[in-house]
């Protein structure tokens, strides 16, 4: 996941499947924004990598909303496919849609027993004490955010 200024409930994503390739591209590649315009740049910049690399041209696109097929002079038959989804982000534990994107030491969060996304209320309780400011990792996740609430800005130790 990247993009770490997000206070949601629900994530917006879009689903983008690629076939007919013929290498280990094929597959699902998730966007991790609600934008469809990343669909699109997703797949111009892999058709130029793919006409660049086989040397190949395209003969024949066609397309509706959802999906596109593009036909290789080569032979290859390249088809898209995207579908919007979301991704739940309430806490696995209590189900707060409050739950405020933070990233805690690997130890501390293996001493927790937790899995998932949780929220830090429901780490705190796991953990038995109030998180400190030591307990975060320095990362733009934790410290560049504006749109943590109060109390887990708190201890960020950056109110
Ligand atoms: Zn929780």
């Amino acid at each position: 996941m990247t993009g770490f200024d997000f206070h949601l409930q629900d994530l917006n994503l879009w689903d983008l499947t690629v076939s007919g390739y013929d290498d280990e591209l094929d597959g699902d590649l998730n966007l991790p924004d609600g934008d469809l315009v990343d669909v699109e740049s997703s797949i111009q910049d892999l058709t130029a990598d793919y006409a660049e690399l086989r040397r190949a041209r395209p003969t024949r696109i066609r397309g509706d909303h959802g999906w596109r097929e593009i036909e290789w002079d080569n032979g290859a038959v390249h088809r898209y496919e995207w579908t919007p989804y979301t991704m739940d982000m309430r806490c696995d534990e209590c189900s707060s849609p409050d739950a405020d994107l933070y990233v805690v030491h690997d130890e501390l969060w293996a001493s927790s027993g937790l899995d998932g996304w949780v929220c830090f209320r429901c780490l705190e309780k796991a953990i038995g004490r109030r998180l400190v400011p030591s307990d975060f990792k320095s990362l733009p996740g934790n410290t560049d955010v504006v749109h943590h609430g109060p109390e887990l800005r708190e201890r960020l130790g950056l109110s």
